[in-house]
């Protein structure tokens, strides 16, 4: 700690954000990073409390409060504190092999647990994460480093998401020669085809590829694992095969009018407007547009938060996003305290620029689509919504969410966007690999480990804990490193 006094002598200060009008008329990131010097007063909030619970990563009560990948949080904002960035950058890359990625699209999950924030505002954890990392890119510090001994031993990773890459850059540097198979046409997984360039600009996802390029990873795109290589020739020309292939069965809405031309799910149309961005610069008709159109985003959750983002992009119309559940508390109730995650109302920069757009909060909470209304050309023409109440479960004792009867109403929608959660994996791979899958139709493993019931085949990230988050995933990568070094090499080091 450099300075005893400093959370009391600061306050919080994040990276200033672009307002909402300026920044819809653009894809890109919006955010201007503080000056260094502002930076080290942002580190000096850091109290270095004798139990930082920033670090800890623990689930309390099915959530998980403090960084899953364990960064050693006080140790650098201490080194931020003192303008120490490249040995804040060397202890910040023990645990984290991609703090680009985290320090732009992590909810902060250390933020949350912060001592700080039981009484005030937490340390600025992520954007000191940031600042380390960028400057980094900038000093040349972080480099290709090939590892200087092979060990003869192959390895294929099977997804190029997080989990992929963590677990690809983990087994490279120890020198095992790893392939990483993906399916679609760019590497990268959700960081690249789902979560928007305005959260994070692909070129940092490529900067980071071409890296593990060059230290001799091996990237085959365009390669559907299962059906255009088969499991036999995988595990015939590998040692090991890691599955980190994403949890990306997407939950339908299965009501009547679903296969109305204009309901798509919410990975596919984030995804289109990516790769047009990338391919031609959104040239009109290259992807699924919400310009002039009245849209309805099913799922008040990040997901749907980025479609709404995206929509407005676009030109839409009007843009309004269902929620199930009920409205969140503003603040942490009695039954919900510091340091577990907060469970209360976050307004998203796509819901902040929907109002700044259309005047009001897109979000509409208890409410579902009952019903997808079609024109005679199978055109969605709207939907009929319905209201929801809690009622609990006379079996069970569950809550669950009931349509309140005669609260129907039409509403006109030429766009709905599915971001109702995921179901799991695909599978047409887990049935490829024959490898056993849980209730929730993840890849099933003994508890703590990444082994699968087939031999020498592994499962890491979303495949293997469900859809969850880019920090989850990149731990999940590196842990199911270290289990694959140590069943190759006997023990490992990693
Ligand atoms: C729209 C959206 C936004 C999100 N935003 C955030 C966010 O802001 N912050 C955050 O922390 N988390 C976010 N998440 C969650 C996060 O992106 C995921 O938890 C994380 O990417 C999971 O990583 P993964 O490597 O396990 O899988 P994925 O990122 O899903 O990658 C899996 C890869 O495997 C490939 N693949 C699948 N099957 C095959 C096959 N048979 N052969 C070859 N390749 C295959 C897929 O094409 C994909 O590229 C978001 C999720 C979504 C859907
Ligand atoms: S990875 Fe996420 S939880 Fe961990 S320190 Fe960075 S922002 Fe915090």
């Amino acid at each position: 700690m450099n300075n005893p006094f400093g959370f009391m002598e600061y306050a919080r200060k994040d990276a200033k954000a672009e307002t909402a009008l300026e920044r819809i008329r653009h894809y890109n990131e919006f955010h201007t990073p503080l000056s260094e010097q502002e930076q080290k007063k942002q580190g000096e909030r850091c109290m270095n409390c004798g139990v930082p619970f920033c670090q800890s990563g623990l689930a309390i009560n099915g959530m998980i409060s403090g960084c899953p990948l364990n960064n050693l949080i006080p140790e650098w904002n201490y080194l931020v504190s003192l303008g120490a960035l490249k040995q804040a950058y060397q202890r910040l890359s023990i645990t984290n092999p991609f703090p680009e990625f985290t320090s732009r699209v992590c909810p902060a999950l250390c933020e949350k647990a912060c001592t700080c924030g039981a009484n005030g505002e937490a340390v600025t954890v992520r954007a000191n994460e940031y600042s380390i990392i960028e400057n980094a890119y900038l000093e040349g510090l972080v480099k290709a480093e090939p590892p200087r001994v092979r060990t003869g031993k192959r390895v294929a990773v099977v997804g190029s998401g997080p989990s992929g890459l963590a677990a690809a850059d983990m087994l490279n540097r120890r020198g095992h020669s790893v392939t990483v198979f993906e399916r679609s046409d760019r590497v990268g997984g959700l960081l690249m085809y789902g979560i928007p360039n305005m959260k994070l600009e692909k070129s940092v996802v490529d900067r980071r590829v071409r890296l593990m390029e060059a230290e001799g990873v091996e990237f085959k795109t365009n390669v559907n694992v299962g059906k255009d290589i088969s499991y036999k020739e995988l595990k015939k020309a590998y040692d090991s095969v890691i599955l980190a292939c994403g949890a990306s069965n997407p939950r339908d809405i299965k009501v009547k009018g679903r296969e109305a031309e204009g309901v798509y799910f919410a990975v596919d149309f984030l995804k289109s407007t990516t790769k047009a961005l990338l391919d031609n610069g959104l040239k009109e008709g290259s992807f699924i547009s919400a310009r002039d159109k009245n849209v309805i985003v099913i799922g008040g959750g990040d997901t749907g938060n980025d479609c709404v983002g995206t929509c407005v992009r676009h030109g839409a119309k009007s843009v309004i996003q269902l929620e199930m559940m009920p409205k969140p508390p503003e603040e942490r109730t009695e039954s919900n305290p510091w340091p577990e995650w907060p469970r209360v109302l976050k307004t998203d920069y796509g819901q902040e620029e929907a109002a700044a757009v259309y005047g009001s909060d897109p979000r509409v909470y208890q409410t579902t689509v009952k019903e997808f209304l079609k024109d005679e050309n199978n055109k969605l023409r709207g939907a009929v919504l319905v209201r929801l109440k809690a009622e609990k479960d006379g079996k069970t004792g569950r809550l669950n969410m009931v349509p309140v009867e005669g609260s129907e109403t039409e509403v006109e929608a030429q766009l709905v966007l599915i971001a109702a959660g995921f179901l799991g994996s695909e599978d047409y791979l887990t049935k490829a690999f024959g490898v056993e899958t849980d209730a929730r139709s993840n890849v099933a493993t003994e508890k703590g480990s990444h082994r699968t019931n087939i031999e020498k085949v592994y499962a890491a990230g979303d495949v293997h804990i469900g859809q969850s988050l880019v920090v989850r995933a990149i731990r999940e990568g590196v842990d199911c490193a270290r289990e694959v070094d140590a069943d190759l090499m006997g023990y490992s080091n990693l």
